[in-house]
């Protein structure tokens, strides 16, 4: 950079943040400069510094529907970005036995209707249709099971009316946080290691510096910010901002400036996965359009289907269950396709930082927090953290409220997330070891607990949920509580004097339509079958 652009940009004015330096370059690093770049431009100068030697975690491959704002801020179209990261479609999670040996139900990306203001579920409570409440409830269900595409093989996609937004240059952009009421169809599948060198290539094309080089020192100056890191080869790398990408580490938010993690264990205790990258043969492996969480003896095993291969892993308590063992389970679920592949054991740490911004730094990713991939948060904690960075970006160093605002706002969405996760094990039925039945009892949120008792009586609404924006919206605790089977949920008494005819005829409307775009649509090997051809 010339000294000209430099003065242009105030670089180096203590008073404006304008340098920005983000350490680690795995999905967090490189999103976070997209972003960046993309949201300021040659307004602010990012430099992004990754390590040759630590790698990236090496998982992380499926995501929440919102992602898609992620793309439309970057300004990119699926056909941008989807081949160069082996993307797939993803229309909802699908449980396996959480409830028994055997069931299976989906928690799909799909708002639920409600009918004279009581949400269908409850409706389907008093009238079950069949003894399949997300199939009744959902459309997308039945695409699940039938392994269909969100789109026709023209591209042409599922529901027109949440695709309105345009890829031009001069289009405005949305955020997640204001999208809460129409939920997009579909989320994606894509293979981390493919977006991050996709997302590099964009930020650097875009002005970003990128520095491959491990930081071996934090200075802070005297009032605790940070002034600048220090590298092995490249010397010092000053900045005004600083965003701590490097994962479970917490090198900058946690070790440098001491910022305590508070853990979520004693009500998540999974803290340990193993995970293998299967190849899959696309002409003969049916590509489901789903992630699939599988129950285990000591936890669950996760399938994400991609286009060469599947990534899958199993997540589990290092209290119930030996690496050796998961190891053996998970490759025993895989098959004689897992023999040659070898397996990546993960710590995890599980919880958040108590403040994900201190001073002039922000901790984006795992260094912020995690509470395990059930429901695929992480990428979609990442995502919330930097458009929320964008929004609070300080002028300087005295914006202690934007600060607040921010560290409120990120620690409301993990906390929330954890009280959705903590539900799952509560809800599920499954009690036939030590780990499934200590579900059971073992503590959850205080909040939480008493809202279990209450969705007894009366399911989740926007009035009995989590308070805050996390990303979850109240039909998503009833896919749960509904699918996995371990409560006895009653109706609300008042539809036992209702008229029932709207909610029968809504479930009829769910059923045909299902069963139309059944037959339409291409199943996903078809789908990008096709697009491999046209390619
Ligand atoms: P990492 O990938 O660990 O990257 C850290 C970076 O920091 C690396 O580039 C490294 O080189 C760099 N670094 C570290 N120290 C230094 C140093 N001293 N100097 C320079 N560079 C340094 N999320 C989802 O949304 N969906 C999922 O399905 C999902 N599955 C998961 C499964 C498991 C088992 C786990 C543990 C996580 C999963 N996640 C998932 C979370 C997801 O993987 C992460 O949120 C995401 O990958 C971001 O990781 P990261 O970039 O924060 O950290």
């Amino acid at each position: 950079m010339t000294q000209t652009d430099a003065a242009a940009k105030n670089l180096g004015d203590p008073g404006k943040t304008r340098r920005v330096v983000v350490v680690g370059g795995g999905t967090a690093g490189w999103m976070t400069a997209s972003y960046l770049t993309a949201a300021f431009g040659d307004k602010i100068d990012v430099t992004v510094v990754e390590s040759a030697q630590i790698g990236t975690i090496g998982v992380g491959e499926a995501t929440f529907s919102d992602i898609r704002h992620f793309f439309e801020f970057l300004r990119l179209a699926e056909s941008d970005w989807m081949p160069a990261c082996n993307a797939t479609y993803k229309l909802a999670v699908r449980f396996e036995n959480w409830r028994e040996p055997g069931h299976h139900f989906y928690h799909p990306f799909e708002q639920m209707g409600s009918i004279d203001g009581f949400p269908l579920s409850d409706w389907w409570l008093r009238h079950p249709r069949t003894d399949r409440f997300d199939k009744d409830c959902f459309v997308m269900a039945s695409l699940c099971d039938a392994q269909r595409s969100p789109r026709y093989l023209d591209g042409t996609p599922v529901d027109q009316g949440v695709f309105e937004t345009g890829h031009g240059e001069e289009t405005a952009r949305a955020t997640m946080a204001e999208y809460q009421g129409a939920q997009f169809p579909y989320a994606y599948h894509f293979e981390a290691h493919l977006l991050a060198k996709f997302l590099t290539k964009y930020a650097t094309d875009r002005g970003a510096r990128h520095v491959v080089d491990n930081v071996v020192d934090v200075a802070l100056d005297e009032h605790g910010f940070i002034s600048h890191v220090k590298t092995a080869e490249h010397g010092e790398l000053a900045g005004d901002l600083f965003v701590d990408c490097t994962g479970f580490r917490g090198l900058l938010m946690n070790k440098a400036l001491g910022e305590p993690f508070i853990s979520y264990q004693d009500t998540l205790p999974n803290d340990s996965a193993v995970a293998l990258q299967v190849p899959l043969d696309m002409d003969r492996e049916p590509l489901r359009p789903c992630t699939t969480a599988t129950a285990q003896e000591a936890g669950w095993i996760w399938t994400i289907p991609l286009i060469s291969r599947i990534g899958t892993g199993y997540v589990y308590a290092s209290d119930y269950c030996e690496p050796e063992e998961a190891e053996r389970v998970l490759r025993e679920f895989v098959g004689p396709e897992a023999a040659d592949v070898e397996a990546n054991h993960i710590r995890m740490r599980i919880g958040r930082s108590r403040r994900s911004w201190v001073n002039n730094c922000v901790a984006v990713g795992l260094s912020s927090g995690f509470v395990e991939p059930l429901e695929s948060t992480g990428i979609f904690f990442i995502h919330h953290a930097i458009e929320q960075m964008v929004k609070y970006f300080p002028s300087g160093r005295d914006d202690d409220r934007l600060r607040n605002m921010y560290n409120r706002s990120t620690a409301n969405v993990m906390d929330g997330v954890r009280e959705f996760l903590c539900l799952h094990y509560r809800a599920a039925k499954r009690a036939d070891t030590q780990y499934w039945k200590d579900t059971k009892t073992r503590p959850v949120p205080e909040a939480l607990e008493e809202r279990l008792e209450n969705w007894k009586y009366k399911v989740p609404d926007a009035e009995t949920v989590y308070p805050y924006y996390h990303g979850l919206p109240p039909y998503s605790y009833n896919c749960i509580l509904l699918g996995a089977g371990g409560f006895d949920i009653r109706h609300s008494p008042a539809l036992d004097l209702a008229d029932e005819t709207a909610a029968l005829a809504e479930f009829e409307r769910i059923r045909l339509k299902a069963e139309k775009l059944v037959q339409e649509l291409p199943t996903q090997n078809e789908y990008f079958a096709k697009m491999r051809e046209s390619a």
